[in-house]
């Protein structure tokens, strides 16, 4: 185990994976950045890249990559252990032969399983030849249906338990990925997700975690439009942010995050070349959300629409992004105007 610790840290900089948590600046022989440990204005987290560890002189935190990330993601050292492992190119022998029993870990795997398997349905067209139309014109090419791994949910009671009850996973598995739910008289389950679109969100790695789920166009609209995924092992909704593991290295390099309604807005934008764009899933911004996107920058731009749900929304974000000490913009269209005229405009006076 030892030896795995001391070849994954020589193959990996620790500047480059704390930097995809926080925005760090080159200070002399130092990197410095906002601690995303505690909450700070001016700088006191430095990372000392000859040595390969990093300090807060703020909360006294510190340690190697290793700590970072356990302290980051709230893991347990084996988990660490098999990202970073991964990242390095270093095969774990312990690790090997199925022996990880994690449960986190199984309902990911799960997870990722349902979505290629949604993926393939919309691609293949099943049962409504219509979906892959209508995304179309909503606007999104298939480059974006691909990035953003935009599936189909067939109609039926039982598609994605079979799916995944074929391979290899238990019924009470399932359950954990939230993707069935249980029926009222207490016997089995059922899939939540039918005959809708499925739009998966990830967590800040990439891994899928949960889904916001519309109804298929000509699909019963008299059901909520969207149905999300409950809160399970892996998915909170108040920590989720749609695309941010998509937009996390652009909102650095751009220094600001654009913050949209909807998933769909997400999309589009991202498709107009404004990549750093992310949106809360179902529910007002919560204050881990900001915490999570002060680890990428302090300026948050929001696009809401002007009606009178969206202003309300707008001036509850602002208060608590002020509160939480980030700089906030709200950002109205206009008419005739598009995300990508307004965000050409945007600038701030950082602090
Ligand atoms: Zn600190």
């Amino acid at each position: 185990m030892n030896n795995n610790v001391e070849e994954i840290k020589s193959r990996l900089n620790i500047v480059d994976i704390v930097g995809e948590y926080v925005r760090l600046t080159k200070a002399g022989s130092h990197w410095k950045g906002l601690c995303p440990f505690h909450n700070e204005k001016s700088p006191s987290f430095m990372v000392n890249e000859e040595k390969q560890i990093f300090h807060c002189f703020g909360c006294a935190k510190g340690g190697d990559v290793f700590s970072f990330v356990q302290e980051i993601e709230s893991m347990e050292f084996r988990e660490v252990l098999k990202i970073l492992a991964e990242k390095a190119g270093v095969q774990l022998e312990e690790y090997k032969g199925g022996q990880v029993t994690d449960n986190k870990k199984r309902i990911l795997e799960a997870l990722e399983l349902a979505t290629k398997f949604y993926e393939t349905q919309l691609w293949k067209g099943v049962g409504k030849e219509g979906i892959m139309q209508y995304l179309h014109t909503r606007g999104l090419s298939d480059e974006s249906i691909q990035n953003f791994r935009l599936g189909y949910a067939p109609n039926g009671w039982d598609n994605i338990s079979k799916f995944l009850l074929d391979r290899g996973y238990n019924l009470s598995e399932i359950e954990k990925t939230g993707l069935l739910v249980k029926k009222e008289n207490g016997s089995g389950y059922y899939d939540r997700f039918r005959d809708r679109i499925m739009f998966p969100i990830t967590d800040v790695m990439g891994n899928v975690i949960g889904y916001s789920a519309r109804v298929a166009p000509g699909g019963d609209e008299s059901q909520a439009k969207y149905v999300n995924t409950p809160e399970t092992l892996v998915y909170h909704k108040g920590k989720a942010l749609y695309g941010l593991s998509y937009a996390k290295s652009e909102i650095k390099k751009k220094n600001y995050v654009l913050l949209v309604e909807g998933n769909m807005d997400v999309i589009a934008s991202a498709q107009a070349g404004i990549i750093n764009t992310v949106a809360v899933s179902g529910t007002a911004l919560t204050g881990d959300q900001i915490t999570m996107l002060k680890r990428y920058t302090e300026n948050i731009a929001m696009l809401f629409d002007m009606d009178s749900a969206g202003q309300l929304a707008a001036k509850k974000s602002t208060d608590l992004c002020l509160q939480k000490s980030v700089n906030v913009k709200i950002v109205t269209l206009e008419d005739g105007k598009d995300a990508a005229d307004v965000v050409s405009s945007v600038t701030f006076e950082c602090s």
